[in-house]
């Protein structure tokens, strides 16, 4: 056990930190008034590298592990974008890089992942139905087969950044349930075009996250060719789960992030603010303790994150850790942002601030992409041994 980062890993934590700090606060105020998408800073933090960490050097990524992937995504989250950034992690290097690198073809592997790397290319993921949210198995969208490949039916919901899209990995079903051997048997994996005739989307509106945008995607007889499936077919949903613990690890490095600005600016307001005999009104406890709290919860997250990706790169099972990482953050960032507003008394419902946009931001992540009601049947389940409870 050790708790020190390598030299290279401090180098990349520096490297995030300056990317995330040029693109500051004041960057992503702008981006979400105008509903506007992050792609300036996703140019940079490509440029720089951030966005291959984890992806083999045979494609243009750095082959380094998911903790290396993790300590990039807090410093730079920490920079100013916070956890949203982290989605654009969550969509690309993840759902885009850890999937094809993982169950991708030579080809497929070819094909898209130097894009990936680059920027040139970018990601959604749509797996959650209007019917079909947090009980994932029972998704409805068909993959008929054709025979020379599917043709795709069926409707997805919440859906991020697809206008900027220009791949989507849809996970349909390619047997009916009532065919299936079990619930997981029948589902499948594929990487379409977004620009593909049949294929629809529209725009939800939201309350934080404005600058990626969420949509309904409805496939209306979308012709999915042969070459275009990942993975296995019928056995795509187990090999899913690993992808998506890992991006529980990104989403918990952007929640760190995130809990770790609203703090600071929150200090930073708290030791200025003089009222009541000149004191500041950080001097208070009732000030200090909420933030020494959140604190506490931040350095929680960030070292069960640290323990989830350091067990995924010695290719141990590191599912509860990332699951229960997740929680931690969600309620770390919930608590840093809350108690930023709470710090800055009126200034904290301001614009001006910064903390209301964390705020709205952090909280997507108590639902999404795991609510924290699942994590928690999760962990009662596989680590305390309890009923499956639903
Ligand atoms: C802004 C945004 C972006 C998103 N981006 C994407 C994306 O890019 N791709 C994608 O596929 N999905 C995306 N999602 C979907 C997200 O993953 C789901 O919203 C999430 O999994 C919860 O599903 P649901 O909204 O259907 O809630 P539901 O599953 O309907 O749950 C509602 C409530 O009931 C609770 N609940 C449900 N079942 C149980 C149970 N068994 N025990 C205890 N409590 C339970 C939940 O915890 C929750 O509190 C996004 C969502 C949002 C809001």
């Amino acid at each position: 056990m050790q708790f020190d980062p390598t030299e290279e890993q401090t180098m990349l934590a520096d490297t995030a930190r300056r990317v995330g700090e040029k693109f500051g606060l004041d960057y992503w105020r702008e981006l979400d008034a105008k509903g506007a998408f992050p792609s300036e800073i996703w140019q940079a933090v490509c440029e720089a590298g951030l966005c291959g960490v984890a992806i083999p050097e045979e494609h243009g990524g750095s082959g380094l592990g998911m903790l290396d992937l993790a300590i990039a995504v807090e410093n730079l989250c920490a920079g100013g974008g916070g956890v949203t950034l982290s989605q654009m992690f969550m969509l690309n290097p993840i759902f885009g890089g850890v999937t094809l690198a993982r169950l991708g073809n030579d080809d497929q592997k070819a094909a898209m992942l130097p894009g990936l790397v680059s920027g040139e290319l970018m990601f959604a993921m749509a797996l959650t139905e209007p019917n079909a949210g947090s009980n994932t198995l029972e998704i409805e969208t068909f993959a008929e087969a054709d025979g020379t490949g599917w043709r795709l039916t069926g409707q997805k919901i919440w859906i991020t950044a697809v206008p900027q899209a220009h791949k989507i990995l849809v996970i349909a079903r390619t047997k009916k349930l009532s065919d299936s051997a079990g619930k997981t048997d029948g589902i499948s994996l594929f990487v379409i075009d977004r620009d593909r005739e049949g294929l629809t989307h529209q725009a939800i509106d939201k309350l934080g996250t404005r600058t990626l945008p969420s949509s309904m995607v409805f496939f209306d007889n979308v012709r999915v060719e042969s070459t275009e499936l990942v993975g296995t077919l019928h056995g795509g949903f187990k090999q899913l789960l690993d992808v998506l613990n890992t991006e529980r690890v990104v989403t918990t490095s952007g929640l760190v992030g995130t809990a770790e600005i609203a703090t600071k600016l929150a200090i930073n307001y708290a030791n200025e603010r003089k009222l009541f005999r000149g004191q500041p009104i950080g001097s208070y406890q009732a000030i200090q303790f909420p933030l020494a709290e959140a604190h506490i919860q931040t350095e929680c997250a960030r070292l069960m994150n640290y323990k989830a990706a350091s067990l995924h790169d010695n290719d141990r099972p590191y599912g509860s850790e990332a699951n229960m990482g997740k929680w931690l953050a969600g309620h770390a960032a919930g608590q840093a942002t809350d108690r930023a507003i709470q710090t800055m008394g009126g200034m904290g419902y301001s614009k001006e601030a910064h903390v209301e946009r964390l705020w709205r931001d952090a909280r997507l992540f108590r639902i999404a992409p795991v609510s924290e009601e699942m994590v928690l049947n999760f962990v009662a389940q596989h680590d305390l041994g309890m009923p499956r409870s639903y």
